[in-house]
């Protein structure tokens, strides 16, 4: 009745079906669906137990049926099971209320007191202030790695280590990690490898096929897609499933039915939105190579982002979001640049189909590796505007920032 239900050994998706046609087919069984398209949205806290008995059977097996709103509905289940479907070597997924409660509560479950966690130094930052309450209530200490160690993470790992995370591209500033060498390694001390997979998504990237044993998703990006629900899912090998089921259920993670309903309308479409940003963004991507304001362009599927070749080894796609490192100037220059920009507006998250630029600023965060450009950085998300009127607002943007920086000089 539940996604758990599967058989594990049946074919995934993947073999049978291509990335389209499981995002539309995904999680749509009919007793779920009960007759119309897509899963009703079954708002619910209480369920109903018919007899004591039934009540009894709940009791003992608690995912055999509907149980209580906390542990989810079929509205949950559809989309549970359509994004394991996605993820090849995927056992099971749970739902988060955002991507830094997945990825928290993925840390949590595989590390205890005295232990360590390794972070990547470009981690997404609101988990870099995790490691202060990991380190605070829970007494697990942190590491961070430079994100192109590969398999130089042999140096950062001890007996001690549990848990390796790696965001591969990093959200801010790119750096492809080699997942595969560091997964080698830290299963050689028996730790977890979580994958923050949310750029490529399952579609581009299969983190658990390159060594991840677990892969996270803010889904309020590119699954959701509309900038209108914050909600992250984790996918877990059928190793690394009962832990992180467990101290989900136990934290009481849970994401509402309405919000399951729209990650199930976006997730429809995230094969057409994401060919579309991944042409956009590469063609802009170039174009600003070409600019004589811009130092460097830092997308994966460009051979001046650090781990390109790993990019090229292991991933399908690109995505829309990559950075811009300015040559020279200072962040008044920055301001002078965006502040009126047209389409591009300045804003946290990504992911939906519009246009957004950020003052990346890592200088500000790096500890294990100093950070040094040519000039400040810009991230960019490409949305789905025509490019046209996408580099028209950069071209007069870039010539602000000129005109400010040469004065100022
Ligand atoms: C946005 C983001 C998150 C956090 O997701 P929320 O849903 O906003 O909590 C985690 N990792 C990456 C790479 C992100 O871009």
């Amino acid at each position: 009745m539940t996604p758990s239900d599967q058989d594990p050994k049946a074919p995934r998706g993947r073999n049978a079906l291509g990335d389209n046609t499981r995002l539309v087919t995904g999680g749509r069984r009919p007793e779920w669906t009960q007759g119309v398209v897509n899963p009703p949205v079954f708002r619910a806290s209480t369920c109903l137990f018919e007899t004591y008995a039934d009540f009894d059977a709940g009791i003992a097996d608690p995912d055999s049926r509907l149980f209580y709103g906390r542990r989810g509905t079929p509205t949950h289940w559809s989309l549970r099971e359509a994004l394991t479907g996605l993820e090849p070597n995927g056992h099971d997924s749970w739902l988060f209320p955002s991507g830094v409660s997945a990825i928290t509560t993925a840390l949590m479950a595989y590390c205890k007191p005295g232990q360590r966690m390794l972070l990547p130094d470009n981690v997404y930052e609101p988990i870099r202030s995790y490691a202060q309450t990991a380190q605070e209530h829970f007494g697990v200490e942190t590491a961070f790695y430079p994100p192109g160690v590969g398999a130089g993470i042999a140096d950062y790992l001890d007996d001690r280590t549990a848990v390796v995370l790696v965001e591969t591209p990093g959200s801010l500033t790119f750096e492809v990690a080699d997942v595969p060498a560091i997964a080698a390694a830290a299963h050689q001390v028996g730790a977890t490898v979580i994958a923050d997979n949310t750029w490529a998504t399952p579609l581009y990237y299969e983190a658990l096929s390159h060594g991840a044993d677990v892969s996270v998703i803010s889904c309020t990006k590119y699954v959701v897609g509309h900038s209108d629900v914050l909600m992250g899912s984790v996918t877990a090998t059928a190793r690394a499933w009962p832990k992180l089921k467990k101290m989900a259920v136990r934290l009481g993670m849970t994401a509402s039915a309405d919000d399951c309903a729209l990650a199930l309308r976006g997730l429809r479409t995230l094969g057409v939105r994401l060919a579309q940003h991944q042409a956009s963004a590469l063609d802009v991507a170039h174009w600003l190579a070409e600019q004589p304001e811009v130092a460097e362009v830092r997308h994966p599927a460009l051979a001046s982002c650090p781990g390109h070749e790993v990019f090229k080894r292991d991933f399908t796609g690109s995505t829309g979001l990559f950075g811009v490192v300015l040559e020279g100037g200072q962040e008044s220059d920055v301001a002078a640049m965006i502040d009126p920009m047209k389409l591009f507006k300045i804003g946290f998250s990504w992911g939906g189909y519009e246009s957004l630029v950020l003052p990346a600023r890592p200088e500000r965060v790096r500890t294990a590796e100093p950070w040094t450009a040519a000039g400040p950085v810009l991230r960019l998300h490409i949305g789905l505007e025509d490019v046209a009127d996408l580099k028209a607002d950069l071209a007069d943007g870039l010539a602000r920032f000129r005109a400010a920086r040469d004065r100022a000089a």
